[in-house]
């Protein structure tokens, strides 16, 4: 079974989600919801999902990105966008921390914004401290698009989307940035968009 994604404009997306007592984080219930959380992900052929994209105003979000995903990408544009394989792990109340403020500046997508991409400037390394989906603490540091999937995920749970932090003019539809834009650098859209690198 799959969830229903929550599309921009539902006032969910945009309110700050609740943390989880340990006790909450240990239930049936939440772990429900995290299996149906994976398998909404996958069939969205998304990389992350957070809880308000499904309607529930909690924090927790999901993460995994799989190799079946990059293989249309040719091998310097998968190092342009610092794209690795992530294993399914799940990010609870987390506290995110800038680890280097240089950003880096890619296309991104939005299940929640279906059908359209733009360039968002993001943080090149980040840390994030959560619980995993046993309540038990961990600490994530992480570079390149991983960095930016924390980013993106931890904003769902603070009522942020990507179109509130992305450069405007590289707005576009989705299949316009499949045709022109998936397998090109991103040092070229900006010149297009921006007229500079
Ligand atoms: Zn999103």
């Amino acid at each position: 079974m799959k969830l229903k994604i929550y599309q921009v404009g539902e006032p969910v997306l945009r309110q700050v989600a609740r943390p989880l007592t340990t006790e909450e984080i240990r239930s049936a219930a939440i772990h429900q919801l995290i299996d149906l959380m994976r398998e909404t992900m996958r069939d969205s052929i998304g990389v992350g999902l957070a809880a308000p994209q499904v309607g529930d105003s909690i924090q927790i979000a999901v993460i995994e990105d799989i190799a079946e995903y990059q293989k249309t990408l040719p091998a310097h544009i998968l190092a342009e966008r610092g794209r690795k394989t992530i294993p399914f792990h799940v990010v609870i109340s987390p506290l995110i921390t800038v680890e280097e403020s240089a950003t880096v500046t890619l296309f991104e997508g939005c299940r929640s914004i279906d059908g359209f991409a733009a360039l968002v400037p993001r943080a090149a390394s980040v840390k994030v401290e959560c619980l995993n989906e046993h309540g038990e603490a961990r600490i994530i540091e992480a570079q390149g698009w991983y960095a930016r999937i924390l980013q993106h995920e931890i904003d769902h749970l603070n009522g942020t989307l990507y179109i509130d932090k992305m450069i405007s003019r590289s707005f576009m539809n989705k299949d316009i940035y499949t045709k022109n834009w998936h397998t090109k650098s991103a040092n070229d859209a900006k010149r297009t968009f921006l007229g500079k690198t």
